[in-house]
């Protein structure tokens, strides 16, 4: 029987993985597609400590390294379902099943992309996904943000401190966010905005140059821009642990920062959990904390 299974090979997981190891638990890594997680999605990283610019690639081949070198197993297998057992949990994949004592899931979350032409094609190189993360890229430039929630307009709230102008393209007829984000919004003489308009596709030759917007249904405008922020929310992937722990209205899985969830053994780190802050270094911290925490129980 292994001590601790990690199901996911993001930060969390990698850093579950470095601590558990470290403290000389048996540990298995089962991924089910790259290892790495989001971050390999970003060709530049600039505000993970250590590094003043680093490709998500990079970063995560060297946290895998590391990991490996601590001993940890790694698999490439998509984990189906998890059974507590009264020793531990047998974890079900898509190639076999294992048993262990603890479990740390660290499954990550998703944007959620809007599905049109050329999306695929410009991520990372036109289109973003968080604002944290890559806004100092446009610098002095025009962007586009869509969305008209709570995070599409802190997004272009932040965007428009440091973008020469913001344009937000929301699809109802009405901003979804909290009053005191709109009322800001409304006063930043460099945001301007487009209600009942979605965006249906993503043009450029070999860069990105725009936008196609579709307004009411019927008027086509096309927008030259120079990077995109998809803000329509993120999805989490948490189904395989709807059984086992609290699953909050968003999805989330819900616990505290010790990443202790309502079954004992069973731990969440990483943007799978309820919080505020998504980032490599909130990630980080969970692995650390919810590795910790699944070596104390299993002692
Ligand atoms: C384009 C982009 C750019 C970003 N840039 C930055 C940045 O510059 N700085 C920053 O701090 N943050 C950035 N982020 C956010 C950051 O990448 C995430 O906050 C971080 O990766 C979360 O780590 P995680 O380990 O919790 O989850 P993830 O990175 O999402 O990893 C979860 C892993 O679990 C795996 N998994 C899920 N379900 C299963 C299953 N059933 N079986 C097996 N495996 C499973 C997934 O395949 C995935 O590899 C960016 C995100 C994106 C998308």
């Amino acid at each position: 029987m292994l001590d601790i299974i990690i199901i996911g090979a993001g930060p969390a997981g990698l850093t579950a993985a470095l601590y558990a190891r470290r403290a000389d638990k048996t540990v298995l890594i089962l991924e089910k597609n790259g290892f790495g997680g989001q971050m390999t999605f970003s060709p530049k990283i600039e505000n993970y400590p250590g590094f003043s610019d680093i490709s998500g690639n990079e970063l995560a081949d060297k946290m895998v390294e590391q990991v490996l070198a601590q001993g940890a197993d790694v698999e490439i297998e998509e984990v189906l379902s998890i059974e507590k057992t009264p020793l531990g949990f047998t974890v079900i994949t898509d190639c076999g099943k294992y048993e262990c004592r603890a479990v740390i899931a660290a499954l990550g979350a998703k944007h959620r992309m809007l599905g049109v032409p050329g999306e695929d094609k410009f991520i990372g190189d036109g289109i973003s996904f968080c604002a944290v993360c890559d806004g100092a890229f446009y610098t002095g430039k025009d962007v586009v943000v869509v969305g008209g929630g709570n995070s599409a307009l802190q997004e272009a709230l932040q965007l428009s401190d440091i973008c020469s102008s913001v344009f937000i393209v929301q699809n109802l007829p009405y901003f979804t966010g909290e009053e005191k984000l709109i009322q800001e919004v409304m006063q930043k003489p460099n945001i301007s905005y487009i209600t009942d308009s979605v965006v249906k596709e993503f043009y450029g030759d070999e860069t990105f140059e725009g936008i196609v917007i579709v307004k009411n249904g019927t008027e086509i405008i096309r927008k030259k821009t120079d990077g995109v922020f998809v803000a329509i929310g993120l999805q989490p992937e948490n189904t395989i642990l709807d059984s086992l722990a609290e699953i909050d209205n968003y999805g989330y899985v819900s616990a505290d920062e010790r990443c202790i969830t309502e079954t004992p053994g069973l731990f969440v780190a990483g943007d799978c959990r309820s919080k505020k802050i998504r980032q490599i270094s909130t990630a980080i911290a969970d692995g650390a904390a919810s590795a910790l925490a699944a070596i104390e129980f299993i002692r």
